[in-house]
């Protein structure tokens, strides 16, 4: 069984005190932190870095609002068994039930619940498993680009020979950032609409791994894959980057339809509305199970269209009287592509600044999807040789990113451009919450050096990529599934999107809200959630992920948050043996007298080490190899859940 009824789930207490979450610590979590870190013994070193640290969130109880929605963590295994047991219920799936025996399906999420980012699902049928996306996050309130975290991939692992394939929703980061991880592990064929194809490939060119042994398939709309007992359909939706898909996966135990990022925009930029009438024919197969997004449930009525921002764009263009730059996500190509359009419009040139801008754009563009003339992009070296008034300008930074080019010639730190009074600086996405400050002192810098700026004041430049409440609420009417799981959220959306299906007529107990690694399962015409899997989040290093002044920022932030270990060896050069103990300093790390014992700890590791034979490598080795710094590294993260900067120095005398 892969199910680990008897080890609770990693619930440290997040290391910064201003979660949003109305988190409840169990009682036996808050008398005394868990020792181990359960995500650091089971992954492969390989697959996560020499850094890591779980990202886990303690386990919420349940609100007392709901009645039987979500069930707390139950304490021994006698109890679980009763969690989150539905009704049987009459009608709809008990068709297929019959016809199909009793083939258990298994539903488990390792991101993605409870959190924003990370995005991945399992989904199990006898012995066939699937993938549906393999997404990144960005630890809460760090800066973006420095750390990420990624889903914790221990079950596939466990279960590597049953994995038929993975399928992905759509391009972006929280979707398929993690794949170059899994890719090392998992050797199966990955599916994605073109765009998600081309970005993936770029992605793993760019963490050096390349598309060697990695079998991508580049899917169309309405396309259907066989994997094992699973049939997978593509359905065409709108979203904030193109090729995005909803999927439809037929198993033995039911239909279930994945919704993936969605909105319903009637008038598109470039593709069509979102298939609705295929949608309203898969709601004609009683759908067994609908994974649904929660993004913006907390929002009243219909997102815009982002043909809306167009008009925007129209105008403020006219009235620009020098260069105008825009801000936008690269993975954003309508938006892009209607930069293009304004620019065309008032005789304007367009180029783009940053790296990421340019990948995007090359990919999007070599598949057709920007409409353009082919003069009117121009090269970034070349935009000195035009007038201010017939530039634009698109660069990334639209969240306040300290490497990005806007946060460069904000501060006068980029090499070729600077901002000067008459520049129009527009920022067309709206700061993801916990990156309004970074992006605030953008914006005062910008006004600094004279420009005009553009930002919150004008709605129509923030379309949203994803459904509000009446989008959501259309979906459920055609889908009409017998159960219901909201994802892609934090918890607050994740219930009110459960509030949202049970006022639509669905019955409390035909709705479970998951946390990661929650195995929701539906077996004999009965739904529950029976068991769990490890699945905290696996933090992954910057500083492995190149440049150099990620590195620089990485240890500026570590030395002021975690302090610095200092440890000074002297051994012997004869036989590599310790000369006298292990001197070991610690600064801004830990209060004086709990750092005592971590520190005679550490002392006694380090000694230990020193004494091992047996062809085990020797201290000198250890410290030349970096494994003395990995190990003492978790030792010291394990005790104190701390990262400090460890500065080893060996003398062989
Ligand atoms: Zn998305
Ligand atoms: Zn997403």
């Amino acid at each position: 069984m892969p199910l680990q009824p008897k080890r609770r789930r990693s619930r440290l207490a997040p290391r910064r005190k201003d979660s949003a979450e109305p988190v409840q610590v169990p009682p036996a979590a808050a008398k005394k932190p868990e020792k181990k870190t359960v995500t650091a013994a089971a992954i492969p070193a390989k697959a996560s870095g020499n850094r890591k640290r779980t990202a886990a969130k303690p386990r919420p109880a349940t609100p007392k609002a709901s009645p039987s929605v979500t069930k707390p963590r139950p304490a021994t295994a006698k109890k679980r068994q009763s969690a989150g047991v539905a009704k049987p219920a009459k009608g709809k799936a008990a068709t297929s039930l019959e016809k199909l025996g009793n083939t258990a399906l298994r539903v488990i999420p390792l991101g993605g619940m409870r959190e924003i980012g990370k995005n991945m699902l399992v989904y199990e049928c006898g012995d066939d498993m699937i993938i549906v996306d393999c997404g990144i996050a960005f630890p809460e309130e760090d800066m973006p680009g420095i750390d990420i975290v990624i889903p914790d991939f221990s079950y596939i692992l466990q279960h590597k020979d049953k994995i038929r394939a993975i399928f992905l929703t759509h391009g972006h980061e929280d979707h398929i950032g993690a794949l170059p991880w899994l890719c090392k592990d998992i050797q199966v064929p990955i599916y994605g609409n073109q765009l998600t194809i081309e970005l993936i490939k770029l992605k793993l060119e760019d963490r050096g791994t390349g598309v060697s042994g990695v079998t991508l398939k580049a899917v169309k709309d309405g396309d259907r894959i066989s994997a094992g007992s699973f049939s997978v359909e593509f359905i065409h939706v709108n979203h904030s980057i193109a090729d995005a898909n909803a999927l439809v996966i037929r198993t033995p135990a039911g239909v279930i339809y994945h919704s993936g990022d969605f909105k319903i925009d009637y008038t598109p930029i470039t593709g069509a509305p979102m298939d609705l009438s295929r949608i309203a024919a898969v709601g004609q197969e009683n759908v067994l199970l609908m994974v649904c997004e929660s993004t913006n449930v907390e929002r009243p009525g219909n997102s815009s269209s982002e043909s809306k921002v167009g008009e925007a764009f129209a105008e403020l263009f006219q009235g620009a009287p020098g260069r105008i730059f825009v801000t936008t996500f690269s993975s954003n190509v309508f938006r892009i592509q209607q930069i293009f359009t304004a620019a065309e419009q008032f005789g304007r040139k367009v180029a783009l600044i940053g790296r990421s801008m340019l990948n995007y754009f090359n990919a999007a563009n070599a598949l057709g999807y920007i409409n353009m003339q082919p003069d009117t992009l121009i090269d970034a070296n070349d935009v000195d040789r035009y007038a201010a008034d017939q530039l634009v300008l698109i660069t990334t930074g639209s969240q306040g990113e300290p490497m990005s080019a806007l946060t460069r010639m904000a501060f006068s730190e980029h090499r070729r451009i600077e901002i000067v009074p008459g520049d129009t600086v527009i920022l067309s996405s709206s700061a993801i919450p916990g990156n309004e400050k970074s992006v605030y002192r953008v914006i005062n810098e910008l006004y600094k050096r004279g420009a005009h700026v553009i930002y919150e004041s004008l709605a129509e430049i923030h379309v949203s990529g994803h459904a509000y409440q009446d989008e959501l609420k259309l979906l459920h009417h055609l889908v009409r599934p017998r159960y219901f799981i909201p994802g892609h959220g934090e918890y607050r959306h994740l219930y009110r999107h459960a509030e949202l299906a049970h006022k639509l007529g669905l019955p409390w107990d035909q709705i479970f809200l998951l946390n990661n690694g929650d195995i929701f399962e539906y077996q004999n015409d009965n739904a529950r959630i029976g068991g769990f899997v490890q699945a905290s989040g696996i933090l992954i290093d910057g500083s492995s992920m190149g440049n150099a002044d990620n590195l620089v920022l990485r240890e500026r932030r570590l030395l002021a948050d975690e302090g610095v270990v200092a440890i000074f060896l002297a051994v012997s050069q004869k036989d590599g043996q310790l000369i006298h103990d292990p001197d070991i300093q610690a600064r801004g790390f830990i209060y004086e007298r709990e750092a005592d014992q971590v520190i005679r700890e550490c002392q006694k590791r380090i000694t230990a080490y020193a004494r091992r034979g047996n062809g085990k490598p020797s201290l000198p080795e250890m410290v030349r190899s970096g494994q003395l710094r990995t190990q003492l590294e978790s030792l010291l993260f394990e005790r104190t859940r701390r990262r400090p900067i460890i500065l080893i120095s060996l003398v062989e005398v």
